[in-house]
């Protein structure tokens, strides 16, 4: 059951072959049992999992249960759950009940999803191989000793193992791109403000996007359709119509311009991983597709403006993790500044306060302008860089990361791990979507084609993607410990 795609299973509710009860208890039962070797999940609702099963096997028995009905999900622990603890991979929410739920997590329970549990994730989504959560790093399925990617580390390997279907992850720099493809499935980062933020938790505002991550780029399609839209508690979110992105995934890719970004296949790039991108690009070609070199001649500059922007915006947004609202408080504080002090000494990790700090001294006087102001202004320009690509070309494809999943524990310092993100910061900075496609293996490691489109071009990328996923197989291919744990 564990090998189908959302998409037959949604066929196996549809024809009775098989109850969402019998579906939920079994991907709770693979939970349970890999949960220790893998440590995906921080949480697991089973009760209420069950309950909303047994809803959707009655509302389909009524004859008014939609596609995604009965169908099983991780979410993120970046979303809040009403009743549910949603700590966001940090000691400091370990006792935090959200009080109620995120936008996507409501449009999914009322289209009739089943919840299983919140992922595991890097603190305050900032990482790139999920070793910086509070709650112990994630082993990628395909090789225990690789990290599974990060900050969406628990969503993707959860996926990979077969402990779900599909799960729902957040792109700030590149965490469902990234994960996505070190765990070999399909992670769609939609446009900014496709997909409302309310009730996400923030890390940094201008750049955070909630996304499907799952085994093909059709089951990412269907829960595109159901997460995308405006929301009024969200104002970033756009005010524009939602197409039905399962109905364009056949549409013929003859003609279509796409262009390789030269700075995406330089210095730094393993040589395996360019291979496998280069031969994916091969395949579009037999599919009818033109390709040329393109240049976003303002990459270089991606990783810097970013580490600005972002913990700019971090320090700001964790302000109010002060230990007297909610979230983790000292014991025996002296007086409020002890208080504060100690509350966010004790519930913040290393890198989260790293982050702080260096937000905290780019805001301040003096070196606004020289950080911050300059930052934004770069991020202009890298935004019209692909504004450029795009008069030229419908697409541009490149890896989603510069190496196959890497060793736990093999980077040790800050850089190196912000170095990883050289290929995925860029998209964000710019607000376009972007996905990783599964498109071959590194040894036993997979490897990720990433795929960009301009603004609201997620249906264009779906089909893009969905093609490529009828010509090739990478994407259905599983690790070993999937079968092992049947
Ligand atoms: N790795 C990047 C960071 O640490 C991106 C993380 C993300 O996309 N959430 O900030």
């Amino acid at each position: 059951m564990h090998d189908k795609t959302l998409t037959q299973l949604a066929n196996a509710l549809g024809s009775g072959e098989l109850s969402s009860r019998e579906l939920t208890e079994h991907y709770l039962q693979r939970i349970q049992h890999s949960g220790a070797t893998l440590n995906s999940f921080i949480t697991v609702t089973a009760d209420q999992a069950l309950a909303q099963a047994d809803a959707a096997d009655q509302a389909r028995a009524n004859g008014n249960a939609g596609w995604l009905a009965g169908l099983p999900l991780a979410l993120k622990d970046i979303f809040c759950t009403q009743g549910v603890k949603t700590s966001c991979g940090s000691r400091m929410l370990d006792n935090f009940t959200a009080p109620y739920d995120a936008t996507v997590v409501e449009k999914l329970k009322a289209a009739g999803t089943v919840s299983l549990g919140k992922t595991n994730m890097d603190e305050f989504a900032m990482g790139s191989s999920n070793e910086n959560s509070y709650y112990g790093p994630v082993n990628n399925p395909w090789d225990l000793s690789a990290v599974p990617g990060g900050s969406s580390g628990g969503s993707a390997a959860a996926v990979a193992a077969g402990l779900t279907p599909a799960a729902l992850g957040t792109d700030t720099g590149g965490s469902i791109r990234q994960p996505a493809a070190f765990c070999g499935i399909t992670g769609l980062k939609p446009t900014y403000g496709r997909v409302s933020r309310y009730g996400m938790i923030a890390y940094a505002s201008s750049l955070d996007q909630a996304g499907p991550m799952a085994r093909s780029a059709e089951d990412c399609a269907h829960l595109l359709n159901v997460m995308a839209g405006h929301d009024v508690r969200d104002s970033t979110s756009v005010a524009r119509g939602v197409p039905d992105y399962a109905e364009t995934l056949n549409a013929s890719l003859s003609g279509l311009k796409i262009g390789l970004p030269q700075e995406y296949f330089g210095e730094g790039l393993d040589p395996d991983v360019e291979k496998a991108v280069r031969e994916a690009v091969r395949v579009y070609e037999s599919l009818g597709a033109t390709v040329r070199d393109v240049s976003l001649p303002h990459t270089h500059y991606a990783i810097p403006a970013y580490y600005v922007i972002a913990p700019a915006e971090a320090s700001s947004n964790l302000s109010r993790f002060d230990g007297v609202r909610f979230g983790h408080r000292c014991d025996n504080p002296s007086d409020l500044i002890d208080l504060y002090k100690r509350s966010r000494a004790e519930g913040f990790g290393d890198e989260v306060q790293r982050r702080i700090l260096i937000g905290t001294h780019t805001l301040s006087e003096g070196f606004f302008d020289a950080y911050y102001t300059k930052a934004q202004k770069v991020r202009r320009l890298i935004r019209q860089d692909f504004l450029d690509a795009f008069e030229d070309v419908d697409v541009l494809m490149g890896p989603a990361s510069p190496t196959p999943a890497f060793d736990l524990g093999a980077k040790k310092d800050p850089v190196s791990m912000y170095l990883q993100d050289i290929y995925t910061i860029a998209v964000n900075l710019a607000g376009i979507p972007g996905i990783s496609v599964p498109a071959g293996f590194v040894g036993r490691r997979p490897v990720g084609l990433q795929i960009l489109g301009t603004h609201f071009a997620e249906a264009q990328l779906l089909n893009v993607a969905h093609q490529f996923q009828q010509t090739t197989d990478w994407h259905l291919q599983r690790p070993d410990f999937a079968e092992e744990s049947a």
